[in-house]
């Protein structure tokens, strides 16, 4: 499969947005509170640093670097960088590029994220619930509405109440690109609606089967409330991670599959993220966080 010869990324990493992490299973507002306390203690850090530098400039203090006589300008110390503490989140836009819709290979973002997505549906082992409720490892399902019905639900729903989420990857798992506007509308959107019946909660995003996708596929995403269509910078399986652009960074948003060995998987990914100094973070956070530059 030629799945690697493509472009790295439609995202680009330039104005900086952030927004407050809205998770769907937060806890209490302690987070919120959290928030607000570090941000007072943030502004009167920066204030006592602004009337130390200006008594500094005075010339009260001799062992800190000051401005030239005459200067307006801040002394030049290095500025204080701190890295991003949950709940603040940061990400880049979704460009779109005159398309209908942005089509996702990685997340710009400056926290230490990777993002982990897993697929279809059809293979619905017991203990991946189990190391879901122990790891806490957030996942986005993008599930295959074939794969996925009966039983099916129970298993996705008790997954859903761990904090994966459900997305769509069509009826029938058919390669899109190519196919009429009709036939995609179906395929794309009826999965959105019967998700949003069976799981209580509509789908943002459309993962297209094997990466296959056209302008119509973004049109029909676009008619359906979609917001953006999703491909991946990254697989993992049977212990093998594949990236497009080595080595594995920040914003890497990883495909993996609901297999017999995907619990196996997981767990030697996590250690994989965790060695490289990155954490996995839920894709829609982001995805819902950023966005849309047409
Ligand atoms: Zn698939």
């Amino acid at each position: 499969m030629a799945l690697y010869d493509r472009r790295v990324t439609s995202i680009q990493e330039p104005a900086v947005v952030r927004r407050q992490r809205q998770r769907r299973h937060s806890g209490p507002r302690w987070s919120l509170l959290v928030a607000v306390l570090a941000t007072i203690a943030l502004v009167g850090a920066v204030a006592w640093w602004t009337i130390d530098d200006e008594q500094q400039v005075a010339g009260t203090s001799t062992d800190q670097p000051v401005a030239a006589p005459g200067s307006t300008e801040a002394p030049t110390t290095e500025p204080t960088t701190t890295t991003t503490t949950v709940p603040e989140l940061i990400v880049g836009p979704l460009e779109a590029k005159g398309k209908p819709l942005p089509v996702v290979y990685r997340i710009g973002t400056y926290d230490p994220v990777v993002f982990i997505t897993v697929d279809d549906g059809g293979i619905q082992r017991p203990e991946l619930i189990d190391f879901v409720r122990s790891s806490g490892v957030p996942i986005t399902m993008f599930l295959t509405e074939r794969y996925t019905g009966g039983d099916g639900i129970e298993y996705f729903s008790e997954l859903q109440d761990l904090g994966a989420t459900v997305q769509a990857h069509s009826i029938t798992h058919t390669s899109l690109r190519g196919k009429s506007l009709d036939f995609q509308q179906r395929e794309v959107c009826q999965p959105v609606d019967t998700y949003e019946r069976n799981y209580g909660e509509r789908p943002r995003y459309f993962r297209p089967p094997y990466g296959n996708y056209d302008t119509n596929t973004l049109v029909a995403a676009k008619s359906c409330g979609l917001k953006a269509v999703l491909w991946w910078s990254a697989t993992y399986d049977s212990g093998t991670l594949r990236l497009q652009e080595a080595p594995l960074r920040r914003g890497e948003i990883i495909l993996m599959h609901f297999n017999d060995h995907l619990t196996q998987d997981l767990q030697l990914l996590l250690q994989q993220i965790e060695a490289a100094g990155l954490r996995p973070a839920l894709l829609d956070d982001y995805l819902d966080a950023a966005p849309v530059l047409p």
